[in-house]
């Protein structure tokens, strides 16, 4: 998505010791909201031959992302995993576990009520970042433990230097980035891939 590329190029800023690009100004802290209505629309199109009963995401970041996509896909059901701050969570979820990829790689589990998640049905799975492809794992993990199937996973921005595009791919999941970042410094800023 040149768009996509273009603003990452203009505001992205990379925080080179611990390979994080940070795109607060439009999509991690404020949101612009029209251009991520795009995004929510260049998704309808990489996923136009499928058909979509639900899409889930992850708080917190991933939640607006999949609310825009929702309205393009014709106003699937959002579902958001939960991030579990308590040890001891009640009852009937789905519950799986994720290795940080921002937060000191400190792990943290998600939950999804069984009342959200059926089986059988077709998931798409949205997130802002694919890095090492834990928080996707989880996600595909949940889906799983409900009996319902992965259509695939769009993701924002995928940093290809890192496994998880390659990981999650290998399990048999369409993964659609909407741009690759093939490398990036602090020094040389992001270069994308050549698709
Ligand atoms: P993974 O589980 O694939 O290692 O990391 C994906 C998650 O970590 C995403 O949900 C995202 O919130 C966060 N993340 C990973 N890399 C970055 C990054 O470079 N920038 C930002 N802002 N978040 C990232």
């Amino acid at each position: 998505m040149e768009e996509l590329k273009q603003r990452i190029l203009r505001d992205g800023k990379v925080r080179g010791s611990n390979e994080v690009l940070k795109v607060d100004s439009f999509l991690n802290h404020q949101m612009d909201v029209a251009f991520l209505q795009d995004v929510g629309r260049a998704f309808r199109q990489r996923f136009a031959d499928c058909q979509i009963d639900r899409i889930l995401t992850i708080e917190a970041s991933g939640i607006g992302i999949a609310c825009l996509a929702a309205l393009a896909f014709d106003q699937v059901p959002v579902v958001f995993a939960k991030k579990n701050k308590t040890k001891n969570i009640a009852g009937d979820v789905y519950l799986s576990q994720v290795e940080s990829f921002t937060q000191s790689k400190r792990p943290y589990n998600i939950f999804v009520s069984k009342e959200f998640l059926l089986p059988g049905e077709r998931v798409l799975l949205i997130d802002d970042f694919l890095a090492n492809g834990s928080a996707l794992s989880a996600l595909i993990d949940v889906v799983h433990q409900a009996g319902a199937q992965v259509v695939g996973a769009g993701i924002v921005i995928e940093k290809a230097f890192q496994p998880g595009g390659k990981l999650i791919r290998e399990k048999g999941i369409r993964v659609e980035s909407l741009a690759r970042i093939a490398a990036m410094s602090e020094e040389t800023g992001v270069v994308f891939c050549d698709d």
